[in-house]
């Protein structure tokens, strides 16, 4: 999206300063890192990338949205789509195995940043978030999509009840059967969820690395950490 002048990051665990768990460059608060730690991973961050203070939200699996304008804080509103029309504000949404999502119409001038998991792709959160940016003045053909490292089908096992509302909520079936256990596809489920909205398949960038199987391991995954694990970070901002 550089090329664009619309500058988007995914975050992975290096680079900062928390320990143990949470080693090292964990953006979650209220994960059992100290404040402390993530407030100055969050700074190293936005050095690092040339990036303002993004606008960060309480984050719920749901579908609701928060448009942001000057200063990037804390919300304490409850919202899973970020949207942001003003040049020089960031957005950003915190993950550990669910999928982020960033989407631009640069004509427009409209951002977002969509924070997906299997709840939030149940109930189309990317969907709602395109019709957001489209009552912004965006229109469906013109947008960028980018998707974020997340729990990849290598990985996500899940019900077969999860799978089936996973495939019933994109219109595709995103379930694999392995071994005698079903591995679901989320950023496929999200793809699907934005074509069928209008936007055009090769508008949409999707990131390969699986959080839970990246080596090193280079992502923190909720699930392979059983809970107990940071958070990245996924920014962008208009230019
Ligand atoms: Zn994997």
């Amino acid at each position: 999206m550089a090329k664009y002048g619309v500058k988007a990051i995914f975050s992975d665990r290096h680079g900062g300063v928390s320990e143990g768990a949470y080693s090292s460059l964990n953006l979650g608060e209220s994960v059992g890192d100290t404040n402390e730690c993530v407030a100055q991973n969050l700074i190293r961050l936005c050095q690092s990338s040339d990036m303002p203070m993004p606008h960060q939200s309480q984050q719920v699996h749901g579908v609701q949205v928060l448009y942001c304008q000057g200063d990037g804080v804390r919300h304490s509103e409850n919202a899973d789509i970020l949207i942001a029309t003003n040049s020089g504000v960031a957005l950003a949404v915190r993950t550990a195995d669910c999928l982020p999502v960033v989407l631009v119409d640069i004509e427009a001038g409209v951002v977002a940043a969509v924070h997906a998991g299997w709840r939030g792709t149940a109930q189309n959160v990317v969907g709602v978030a395109l019709d957001a940016m489209c009552s912004k003045g965006a229109y469906p053909a013109h947008i960028l999509a980018s998707f974020g490292p997340c729990i990849a089908n290598c990985c996500f096992a899940v019900s077969a009840e999860v799978a089936d509302i996973l495939s019933q909520s994109c219109g595709v079936d995103v379930g694999v059967m392995q071994g005698g256990q079903v591995f679901a596809d989320l950023a496929k489920a999200n793809r699907h969820q934005l074509l069928a909205r209008g936007v055009k398949h090769a508008c949409i960038e999707i990131s390969q690395p699986c959080t839970y199987c990246s080596v090193q391991p280079r992502y923190f995954s909720y699930r392979r950490d059983c809970g107990k694990t940071g958070r990245q970070l996924t920014m962008i901002s208009l230019p």
